[in-house]
């Protein structure tokens, strides 16, 4: 059921005990956020924890309160009186979901988001949940302090690709203005997001080396095997984010994409397109997204991934 902001905040204010959570594989844009409702909620009196079912990328790690976040074990309950979701349906959210019954409330960005079953308030042009989280701390007339700040400009920053997708807006620039105000420190953040492990970077060398071109150079395609991605996760919280990034930048190419084998039979999809709607193409295959950058998991060889993949994305252009 779709609600409004306005209906969020309320439902925030009926709460005591609330557990945050957000995608798996998370981004900037899900531990920023959860972590920035985690202080808000607290700041006006709630009990707030944060899980998240997956490893985190390393060079999250330093967000104010990381390492609060924890992540469900086997046969964990947890009590609370509400389960915030952000950044996602309530279906990517991994083990958090057997820890309480509580009733949920979702606070998303994702246009495939359609709110089934739950009180969802979604609003598709946010460039980032962060955004949705920050005009939710106003509602709540809630304090952004440099921590809460520092949080949120890490969402507004990785979903927009530093300020530059199409996803940013004015009232995008005029938040990110207000965190810096609220005491965002905008190159520390830049300088934390941008570092690589060398797995990371030996990771990137092994997916430019499986490039293919596929429909007269308009598609790109870089393809990860079970040992790259074995390599890659060696040390725990390395990850692929931004290497799709180098081949979206190819002249003749709408759509980019990378497979990533993580199990055998286990390929996740990462699209990013200058003008092809890649969400419609991921919720076709079980996933979803956004208009210019979507992903879902195809539970094929990788060979498989690939043919299922270049099919769909050949007859949406
Ligand atoms: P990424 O390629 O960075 O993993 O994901 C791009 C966008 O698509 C993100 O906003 C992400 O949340 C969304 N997305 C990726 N994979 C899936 C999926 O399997 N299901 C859904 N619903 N969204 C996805
Ligand atoms: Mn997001």
């Amino acid at each position: 059921m779709l609600i409004t902001l306005k209906d969020a905040a309320t439902r925030i204010k009926s709460a005591n005990k609330i557990l945050i959570t957000a995608h798996v594989q998370p981004d900037g844009d899900a531990i920023g956020s959860t972590l920035a409702a985690m202080q808000i909620l607290r700041s006006i009196g709630k009990s707030a924890q944060v899980f998240i079912d997956d490893t985190v990328r390393k060079n999250l790690h330093a967000l104010p309160h990381f390492e609060e976040i924890r992540r469900p074990i086997d046969g964990e309950t947890f009590d609370a009186d509400l389960l915030l979701i952000l950044d996602t349906s309530p279906d990517r959210i991994g083990n958090v979901r057997k820890l309480t019954d509580a009733p949920i409330l979702n606070v998303d960005h994702h246009v495939t988001n359609k709110g089934e079953d739950v009180e969802l308030y979604v609003e598709p042009s946010a460039a980032a949940t962060c955004e949705i989280v920050y005009k939710l701390a106003r509602e709540l007339d809630a304090d952004i302090t440099p921590d809460i700040a520092t949080c949120l400009y890490t969402g507004l920053a990785t979903d927009t690709g530093f300020f530059q997708f199409s996803n940013t807006r004015a009232a995008t620039l005029a938040i990110a203005s207000e965190l810096i105000t609220c005491g965002v420190s905008p190159h520390f953040i830049s300088e934390q997001l941008e570092k690589k492990s060398l797995a990371e970077v030996c990771g990137l060398r092994d997916a430019l080396n499986s490039l293919k071109i596929f429909c007269d150079g308009k598609v790109a395609g870089m393809f990860l095997d079970l040992a790259s991605m074995q390599k890659l996760n060696s040390t725990g919280g390395d990850s692929t984010e931004g290497f799709i990034d180098l081949i979206r930048v190819i002249d003749t190419v709408d759509v980019a994409f990378l497979i990533s084998e993580k199990a055998p039979n286990f390929c996740r999809v990462s699209m990013r397109s200058k003008g092809v709607d890649v969400s419609k193409i991921a919720a076709k295959l079980g996933g979803g997204g956004h208009i210019r950058a979507a992903g879902c998991t195809l539970k094929t060889t990788l060979a498989d991934a690939e043919k299922i993949l270049v099919d769909a994305i050949s007859s949406a252009i």
